[in-house]
C-alpha cells in the first residue's frame, strides 16, 4: 500500500530529526501564518554560562560565597539558567551546602533557604520592586550595567536584601538567523519574539536574526496572551520553545513545538511536535513537509 501524504510527510519529518505526535498535528502545522519565538533555550543554545559574579559592596560576601548560596538554590531546578548557576560552581570546585523548601516560579526565578537563610534568585525586576535603599540601588546599577552587555543578569537576595548580580551569557544558535529568515519568508512575516528575559538582551538578540517584534519580561500568562492577541487578529501561531514558562503559549497555540534536547518535560509533553535532533532549522523544513502533504491530499 502507498502510505497516505500525512503518514510519509510525518517520516520525513523524522528524518529532519523532529517527532510529530499524529496526524492531525502534522496538518495543522502546515496551516500555520505566524510565529512566535522563545529566546532562552530556542534561539540560543541553552547552555548559558556564568561571566560575570558582582558581590554587592556592603553585602560581606566574595563572589565565591555568592556564587556557592546562588548554586544552592538553583540546584533543584532544570532551568537553563539555574542549570548554569550550578555549573560555575562546580567547576569553581565550591562546595555546595543543601537547601530546604526549593520553590521556582517559572519565567521568574527560584527560592530556597540555606542554613536559615531565604535565598532568591532571579529576575533582577522582579526582586527588586518594592525594595529600595542604597543596596536595592546599586543592584540595579549592577543589573543594568550587565544587560547593557547583551547579558541575562540574575539577582541573589539573601532574606530580601539584595546581595549580588550574575550575569549569564548563552550563544545564538549557529541556524538561528537562517531559520528566522525561512520563517519569514514561509508565513510573510518575521517572528515574533516572546521572552521572559530583560528588553535590553532580548532587543539586542533579535536584531541579530532578523526579528522586529519583541515581547520581552513576560510570564508565562503574558506569552498566552500575546499568542492569543495574534490569533484573535486572524493569524494561526506555530510557537516554539523550550521551558516550563512556555508551556502555557505551546498548548494555547494553533501549533507548538518544542526543543528537544534541553528542553523541560512539561514542554515536550504540551508540545504538538518535538524537535529532538537540536536542529532550529528543521522546523521550517517540517512546516514546508506539511504544506506539501496537505496539497496532495487534496
Ligand atoms: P525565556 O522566555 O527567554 O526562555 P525565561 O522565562 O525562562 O526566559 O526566564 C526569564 C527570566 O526569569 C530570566 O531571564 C531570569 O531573570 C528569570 N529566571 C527564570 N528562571 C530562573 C532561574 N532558575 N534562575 C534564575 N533566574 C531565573
Ligand atoms: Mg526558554
Amino acid at each position: 500500500a502507498t502510505m497516505p501524504p500525512l503518514l510519509s510527510a510525518i517520516a520525513n519529518a523524522g528524518r529532519h530529526g523532529v517527532l510529530i505526535k499524529s496526524a492531525v498535528v502534522m496538518e495543522r502545522l502546515g496551516q500555520i501564518d505566524a510565529v512566535a519565538l522563545d529566546k532562552t533555550g530556542t534561539l540560543t543554545e541553552g547552555a548559558p554560562r556564568i561571566t560575570d559574579i558582582r558581590p554587592l559592596s556592603g553585602a560581606a560576601l566574595d563572589a565565591d560565597a555568592l556564587l556557592a548560596l546562588a548554586a544552592a538554590a538553583e540546584h533543584p531546578s532544570e532551568h537553563p539558567l539555574g542549570r548554569a548557576v550550578v555549573a560555575a560552581a562546580r567547576e569553581r570546585g565550591l562546595q555546595v551546602p543543601g537547601v530546604e523548601d526549593f520553590a521556582s516560579t517559572p519565567g521568574l526565578g527560584v527560592t530556597a533557604t540555606v542554613g536559615g537563610v531565604k535565598v532568591a534568585v532571579g529576575s533582577p525586576e522582579r526582586l527588586l520592586r518594592g525594595l529600595s535603599g542604597q543596596r536595592a540601588a546599586d543592584a540595579a546599577t549592577a543589573a543594568a550595567g550587565l544587560e547593557g552587555q547583551g547579558r541575562t543578569a540574575v539577582l541573589v537576595t539573601l532574606d530580601g536584601v539584595p546581595a549580588g548580580a550574575l550575569g549569564i551569557a548563552d550563544r545564538l544558535r549557529p541556524d538561528a538567523a537562517a531559520t528566522v529568515a525561512s520563517l519569514t519568508a514561509l508565513t510573510g512575516a518575521a517572528p515574533v519574539l516572546v521572552t521572559g528575559d530583560n528588553p535590553r538582551s532580548a532587543a539586542r538578540l533579535a536584531g541579530e536574526v532578523g526579528i522586529i517584534d519583541v515581547r520581552a519580561g513576560l510570564l508565562p500568562a503574558d506569552k498566552v496572551a500575546a499568542v492569543r492577541q495574534m490569533e484573535n487578529a486572524g493569524h494561526k501561531v506555530l510557537v516554539v520553545g523550550d521551558g516550563v514558562n512556555d508551556a502555557p503559549a505551546l498548548a494555547a497555540a494553533h501549533s507548538g513545538i518544542a526543543m528537544g534536547r534541553a528542553g523541560s518535560d512539561l514542554a515536550l509533553e504540551t508540545a504538538d511536535a518535538v524537535v529532538v535532533r537540536d536542529e532550529l532549522a528543521a522546523i521550517p523544513a517540517v512546516v514546508a513537509l506539511s504544506r506539501r502533504a496537505k496539497r496532495l491530499v487534496v
